[in-house]
């Protein structure tokens, strides 16, 4: 048997009339840049979210690099995010001229740890930045405690967390503006880059659409220097047309989800949390354990792929060198890369190539 990590082939199939019509009809319209289907979308995806605005952009990096730089951060600020996330985040926390400052994780969920957020902050902080990874929010409800506590703003990169909630409010309803990415690996992935800002402060929306398109009121008057990161006429088609099946998506993730965890029960794995009153979207399905590499390695001998999210905290990547950070610094960050596994996850994954992973798995973990 073969399994892909992820199977986006699998997806068009199930919906090709939808999406070759979506796309033949921005092609005959030639309606490439803006027009009624970002509009559309940008709706549909603000109701979805709960939300009063969302703002379409290029991709999920300018989404978080658009949002902060439209909250005044710059040069001489601290901005404190997850060690334990895809560089993106940090990237678009020193884009806009500020320091990013790295903090560890919680050792259940993955997501960043509130207590040491608080403890990160200095007279310079002006953002927290939790990220929802692989699907699971962070502790919303204590780091919104401690931003409002510190005046803080708090910014969710939600980028792998389309549809997930806390008790009954959606990621992208629960800060100041969240950052959605659909990359087409994403749980809402266009066809290409795109993502999205979705906020309820008026203000804030008016200002991120007018600098992701130069600054401008309208053709050729400019209020402010900006940048060009559109979401575009086929992405935002093929986009909504995709949005009418998310549920059914996430709740297949979520199914797929009860039947790893019900199947490898009695293993040393450790399966993912889902904490009370949240709903986990499971962008990534990830375990962990001791051999890591020697079971990935046997996964791979029987035809199952997997992924590590991630191999290398940030803080000991080359890029962050400047830092100064050691590995000490991270404990629960640099401890889970050694034993952290995604395993195979998309809505159309079957009950039979699930129970292959995981005896292959049993089996890998018994010689
Ligand atoms: C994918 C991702 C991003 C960046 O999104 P792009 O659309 O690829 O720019 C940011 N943060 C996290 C956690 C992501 O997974």
């Amino acid at each position: 048997m073969n399994i892909p990590l992820i199977d986006l082939h699998l997806q068009y199939e199930s919906i090709k009339k939808d999406i070759d019509a979506a796309i033949e009809s921005v092609i005959g319209d030639a309606a490439f840049i803006g027009g009624k289907r970002v509009a559309e979308f940008e709706e549909a995806f603000a109701r979805f979210c709960g939300a009063r605005h969302c703002v379409g952009v290029g991709n999920g990096t300018d989404a978080l690099y658009i949002v902060l730089k439209n909250l005044g951060i710059g040069a001489g600020d601290e901005v404190i995010t997850a060690a334990n996330t895809f560089i993106a985040t940090a990237e678009a926390v020193t884009l806009t001229g500020a320091r990013v400052v790295f903090v560890d994780c919680e050792n259940d969920t993955y997501t960043i740890d509130p207590q040491q957020a608080e403890k990160a902050i200095t007279e310079r902080t002006k953002a927290v930045i939790p990220v929802h990874l692989y699907g699971h929010p962070a502790s919303m409800m204590e780091l919104s405690k401690i931003a409002k506590e510190h005046s803080l703003h708090l910014i969710e990169d939600a980028a792998q967390a389309h549809g997930s909630e806390i008790n009954g409010n959606r990621a992208g309803s629960l800060s100041s503006a969240a950052c959605f990415s659909f990359y087409p690996g994403k749980n809402l992935g266009a066809y290409g880059d795109a993502g999205a800002i979705v906020t309820n402060d008026d203000e804030l929306a008016t200002r991120c659409r007018m600098f992701a398109n130069h600054g401008r009121v309208q053709k050729y008057e400019h209020q402010f220097e900006g940048s060009n990161s559109r979401l575009d006429g086929l992405q935002a088609a093929i986009l909504k047309a995709k949005l009418r099946y998310l549920e059914e998506w996430t709740e297949r993730r979520h199914a797929a989800a009860c039947l790893y965890n019900e199947l490898l029960q009695d293993t040393a794995l450790v399966t993912p949390v889902e904490k009370t009153g949240v709903r986990h979207v499971y962008h990534l399905y990830v375990v962990r354990m001791k051999e890591r590499d020697r079971v990935q390695r046997i996964l791979k001998e029987k035809g199952v792929s997997t992924g590590i999210h991630y191999p290398i905290a940030l803080p000991n990547l080359q890029a962050y060198q400047y830092l100064g950070h050691r590995p000490e610094d991270f404990p629960v960050a640099n401890q889970f890369c050694e034993e952290i596994l995604s395993l195979p996850m998309f809505p159309e994954i079957t009950r039979s190539q699930i129970e292959y992973v995981c005896s292959t798995i049993k089996e890998a973990l018994w010689c």
